[in-house]
């Protein structure tokens, strides 16, 4: 996709900076719909989302209550002056949204990774004026995210933004969908004129990872966030964990810091925010070595065998060094970062053995 690309604002009349979006992840009933989208309101937050067809990852979970879920979105819409979107999969969500009178679509993850689900929704865009938000797809790949924009914007849409929402990983971390600052900084890179936002809900998976995710979102230079919010987040009848209240949210959108700078553009903050992921994920991976660690504790415990194997050890330093000045780094620094390591895991499995 050329940066040349005549994008324009999703709803201009809603103001750029920064373009907050929130909502429940499901709507579940014209009551719960109504609460959460008085509280988005009164927050100052000028668009609603709320899914009505929910792709859920294991069969048996709430899938949403369907079509007639999208009165309730045009309900919100006309009483509280909101723009109302809700996420689309096929031609037929697409058509009974629109024409029930949503002001915009979003693509889910799950969605934007298959090509031929993203080109038959986009073939259905043809000739329609609306707001499309397309959400990353679940594996970081960047040019299946531009791809499915790119099909999106050759359907004639211009009011196109995009949504990180993390990607999935088979590795234990913290996090719900692991953020991988960099697939969306790439993405600003290529494509600079289109609006990204970042969504801390999917992200962390948890309500009190929300804070930080967000004000790490606008410090690498996001547009705006996309947050999932319930009027009583503990019944909630999908995504439970990660939705918080209206006053929640409004409470923590005061305390986002914004930086005096249009941090977009500015190099140096996108740098630092890929530091930040890399140390974030330096701290995972140490976590879980320490894990496998006990776990071998536990083991030797159980078979009478010593705690330092010297073989093992000079081993294990010899494969990490010459990987490390295969890529360009000094002995000396990979060999003080083991030690370390290797010091903590023997700590831990003594201690294992002095408990017994
Ligand atoms: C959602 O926004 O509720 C959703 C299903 O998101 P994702 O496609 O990012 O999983
Ligand atoms: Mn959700």
């Amino acid at each position: 996709m050329s940066t040349m690309y005549d994008l324009r604002p999703l709803f201009a009349e809603c103001g750029t900076e920064p373009l907050y979006i929130a909502g429940p992840c499901s709507a579940e009933s014209r009551e719960q719909v109504l609460a959460a989208a008085r509280g988005v309101a009164a927050c100052g937050i000028p668009i609603f989302r709320a899914g009505v067809w929910k792709p859920r990852t294991k069969p048996g979970s709430f899938e949403g209550v369907g079509a007639p879920a999208l009165a309730w979105l045009v309900e919100a819409q006309r009483m509280y002056g909101l723009k109302v979107i809700t996420e689309v999969a096929t031609p037929e969500h697409l058509e009974l949204a629109l024409r029930a009178g949503v002001d915009g679509v979003w693509i889910g993850a799950r969605t934007t990774t298959n090509p031929f689900a993203m080109q038959q929704i986009a073939d259905a865009l043809q000739g329609v004026d609306t707001a499309v938000i397309v959400k990353n797809p679940v594996i970081p790949d960047v040019d299946l995210w531009i791809g499915a924009i790119e099909r999106i914007y050759n359907s004639g849409v211009r009011r196109i933004a995009a949504v990180h929402r993390g990607f999935g990983s088979h590795h234990t971390t913290s996090y719900r969908n692991a953020p991988q600052w960099s697939v969306p900084i790439e993405l600003h890179r290529r494509v600079p004129s289109l609006t990204i936002l970042s969504d801390p809900s999917h992200i962390g998976g948890r309500r009190d990872f929300i804070g930080r995710l967000s004000q790490q979102a606008m410090d690498v230079g996001f547009d705006g966030l996309m947050i999932e919010c319930h009027p009583s987040p503990d019944e909630a009848l999908s995504d439970a964990m990660q939705q918080i209240t209206p006053t929640e949210l409004g409470e923590m959108l005061r305390g986002i810091k914004l930086r005096r700078t249009a941090v977009a553009d500015n190099e140096l903050d996108e740098l630092r925010g890929h530091i930040d992921n890399i140390d974030s994920r330096l701290v995972e991976l140490l976590a879980e070595r320490m894990d496998v660690a006990r776990a071998i504790g536990d083991y030797k415990l159980r078979h009478d065998i010593a705690v330092v194997q010297r073989d093992r050890y000079n081993e294990l330093l010899t494969i990490a060094e010459n990987r490390a000045m295969s890529m360009g780094m000094s002995r000396e620094f990979i060999h003080q970062i083991f030690s370390a390591i290797h010091e903590e895991s023997v700590k831990l499995q003594v201690e294992k053995m002095r408990k017994e």
